[in-house]
């Protein structure tokens, strides 16, 4: 038997959290900067709840509030400007994966000075400052895990820069603030959670740990997808995606993503599909594929959603996704393919997929004319 294990945040998982443990930021120093979207976090009541906790412990803070959607470099270097201006101590993250993610690479440049290679390529001397986090959506689980995916223009597509010192030092985690998230923000998240199960699961670098939490979150979240009715969301559901996106995070910790998460990031970029729905829309193609490689993992994860077989794991994610209408032009085909293949995850299957493969699951998953 051969594994390692690490996933050194300390997650507070109730109702109230950011507000009975608040002295644990205390720790972390007098000045904080909150780095967060531009709307939600101020309606769903997570920032209020922060900044009452921050003046209860006499800490200093600021927010930036400036993060969007899939954060591109150039926001979190702004971000990092007021985080030197004001020397803060350290950055605390709230919203769904982007401002987590942007909060991160924020925490690295606040102390390193270094150009966006030297950033997209890893190559900081000092420690980030520490991060706390509080997820308001239940998908990226990147309260608990080491990556920061980052929108980089001049490559046309995304990237993670990834390090031990961006594993949050704190997960505050409070399913209340997803009450009114939108359905279809729900669906996609929770899908983007299943993705990362599964994609941990079949992977080269799974591990018996990795695999536990794996199958665990698969359970849940297949139980929840297959009964939620998502114009009525109960608190109880919410908090069930929350914590099986957790350990879907504490998974890809462990083994990163696949080929699924590969043929996303060109969906994201060049289409603008939200990051989950870009995972889901090739999900059960790409289970077909891994499952010439891996059967018995691919029986387990459709065993573990409850499913008699793959198409019926197509049919639950077809019911609870938005309908994706793109069609990709052949010069576009190519271009994804190329981007899908130049990503490092694909390096994660257990059997590697050739460009033909990926063209197939693209045109399986309804995505070609
Ligand atoms: P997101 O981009 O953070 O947020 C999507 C939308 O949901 C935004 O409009 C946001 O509004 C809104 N929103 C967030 N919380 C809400 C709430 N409680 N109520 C109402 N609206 C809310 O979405 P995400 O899917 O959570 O994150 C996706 C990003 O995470 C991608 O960049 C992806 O690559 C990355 N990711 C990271 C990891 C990791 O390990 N680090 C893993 C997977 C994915 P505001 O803008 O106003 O906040
Ligand atoms: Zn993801």
């Amino acid at each position: 038997m051969q594994l390692s294990f690490y996933c050194p945040t300390k997650v507070f998982f109730e109702q109230e959290c950011v507000d009975k443990y608040s002295a644990e930021m205390s720790k972390f120093g007098k000045k904080a900067l909150i780095v967060t979207g531009g709307n939600s976090s101020k309606k769903n009541g997570s920032l209020k709840d922060m900044v009452d906790a921050l003046d209860k412990e006499g800490i200093d803070h600021r927010v930036f509030d400036q993060v969007e959607q899939n954060p591109s470099v150039n926001t979190v270097y702004q971000g990092a400007r007021l985080a030197r201006q004001m020397k803060a101590d350290f950055i605390v993250g709230i919203g769904g994966g982007s401002p987590l993610d942007a909060a991160k690479a924020v925490a690295v440049l606040a102390v390193n000075d270094i150009e966006e290679d030297q950033l997209l390529t890893k190559r900081w001397v000092k420690s980030a400052l520490p991060v706390v986090a509080v997820p308001t959506t239940a998908g990226t689980g990147s309260e608990v895990t080491p990556y920061s995916i980052l929108t980089v223009d001049k490559e046309e597509t995304k990237k993670s820069i990834a390090g031990d010192d961006l594993f949050p030092v704190i997960a505050y985690m409070d399913a209340r603030y997803m009450l009114n998230l939108p359905w279809y923000v729900t669906a996609n998240t929770a899908v983007d959670a299943l993705s990362h199960s599964i994609e941990g699961f079949i992977n080269n670098r799974a591990t018996l740990i990795s695999d536990l939490l794996a199958l665990e979150s698969i359970t849940i979240i297949g139980r929840v997808l297959k009964n939620i009715d998502l114009n009525n969301i109960s608190l109880d559901e919410r908090a069930e995606l929350l914590y099986a996106s957790m350990l879907a995070g504490m998974v890809i910790s462990q083994t990163a993503t696949n080929m699924v998460h590969a043929m996303g990031y060109p969906l994201t970029y060049y289409k603008n599909l939200p990051h989950g729905l870009a995972n889901g829309v090739t999900l059960k193609a790409a289970l077909e594929f891994l499952g010439q490689g891996s059967p018995d993992k691919v029986a387990r994860v459709v065993r573990a959603m409850d499913c008699q077989n793959l198409d019926e794991v197509g049919r639950l994610l077809a019911k609870v996704l938005p309908q994706v209408s793109i069609k990709l032009s052949e010069s576009e085909q190519q271009l994804f393919v190329e981007k899908t293949m130049q990503a490092k995850n694909i390096a994660n299957c257990p059997i590697s997929p050739q460009e033909k493969d990926i063209y197939n699951i693209f045109k399986s998953s309804g995505l070609t004319e």
